[in-house]
């Protein structure tokens, strides 16, 4: 016959402690007691998977150091005496932290740690540390990351994309707006690259797209911004510059590209540049600085192409 469903701890099942300590090691957190003489009393399954130490090489051992190393966001040790767990012995206080802590095998695992007190009376028994992994955590952050990156990245050269160059040009008419902190604007096209297509075809056309924007890359600053506008179209937006510099970097871009070839087939495939570049101005909006570099652009066309244009 079946048992009538009882109670565990009333039926004598269980001991309120056994069933605690069940509770504990399906917990997702590891979990463990160190009493006021510093000896390791509890050791849940979770500490053990997190860390990789079992149960039996813990209970019992005086913990005369930092059971898990713990180590800053910095990858400093947290000092003896000032880990949490000492400092929690003294005052009482809980206390939480994110720290990385040792693996058996080596690698550090980061963990959100909490150190809590176990009082009676107000006197301290002990301290129970819990910790939760969150390298899965990190994981998925890491993959958003990831993914946010993919959604401003131009996929043929690997530079930041339309879509995030108009923020950043957005961001920084905010800061000239608020603190005056001048920049610039340059709009950079490859000449007759229709006939470059047309002669040696689309995929030597996308080696040159790449050629360009790694060559005038070269020729910023990793606080100025180069991307790829769309098709052979880039622009670049310099901070803290005056129009002479301006004009000497957008030099500097066209210089390189007019200087360097593409190897095929042992020909160097050459093309130029022309460039339009514009100081911001006081009423200026994203659509009107973009429209005044690309005019001034199509006058360095007009004038004859591989050449620079400011205004
Ligand atoms: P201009 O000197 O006046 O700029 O002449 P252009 O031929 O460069 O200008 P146009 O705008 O007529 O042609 C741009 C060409 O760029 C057309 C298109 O085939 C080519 N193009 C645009 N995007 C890509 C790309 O991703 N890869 C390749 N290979 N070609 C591209
Ligand atoms: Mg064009
Ligand atoms: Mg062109």
């Amino acid at each position: 016959m079946d048992q009538p469903l009882l109670n565990p701890i009333d039926s004598g099942v269980m001991s309120e402690c056994d069933l605690c300590r069940t509770m504990l090691d399906y917990s997702q957190e590891g979990v463990y007691f160190i009493d006021r003489k510093f000896v390791l009393r509890f050791w849940n399954d979770s500490a053990e998977r997190i860390t990789g130490i079992p149960a039996s090489e813990m209970i019992g051992m005086t913990i005369t150091e930092n059971i898990l190393s713990p180590i800053n966001e910095n990858g400093e040790p947290i000092h003896e005496g000032r880990s949490p767990l000492k400092m929690a012995m003294l005052d009482g206080k809980i206390r939480e932290s994110e720290v990385w802590i040792r693996h058996r095998n080596g690698y550090r695992v980061p963990v959100s740690l909490k150190t809590v007190p176990i009082k009676k009376f107000s006197k301290i028994l002990g301290v129970m540390e819990s910790f939760v992994d969150l390298s899965k955590r990190q994981e998925i952050e890491n993959e958003a990351e990831k993914y946010k990156a993919l959604a401003f990245t131009d996929k043929l050269t690997g530079l930041f994309n339309r879509r995030y160059i108009e923020d950043f040009i957005k961001s920084r008419l905010d800061d000239f707006k608020r603190l005056s902190l001048q920049f610039c604007v340059m709009f950079i096209d490859i000449d007759h690259f229709k006939a470059f297509n047309d002669n040696y075809g689309h995929e030597l056309g996308d080696e040159v797209i790449k050629m360009v924007g790694e060559s005038c890359q070269l020729m910023i600053r990793s606080s100025d911004l180069f991307g790829r506008f769309g098709g052979e179209e880039f622009v670049a937006v310099l901070s803290g510059t005056n129009e002479q510099n301006m004009y000497v970097i957008a030099d500097a871009m066209r210089t390189i590209v007019e200087n360097t070839g593409l190897r095929s087939n042992g020909d160097a495939l050459k093309v130029t540049i022309s460039i339009g570049a514009s100081m911001v101005r006081p009423d200026d909006s994203l659509e009107s600085i973009l429209k005044r570099a690309d005019e001034l652009l199509y006058k360095s066309k007009e004038a004859g192409r591989n050449q620079v244009t400011t205004g």
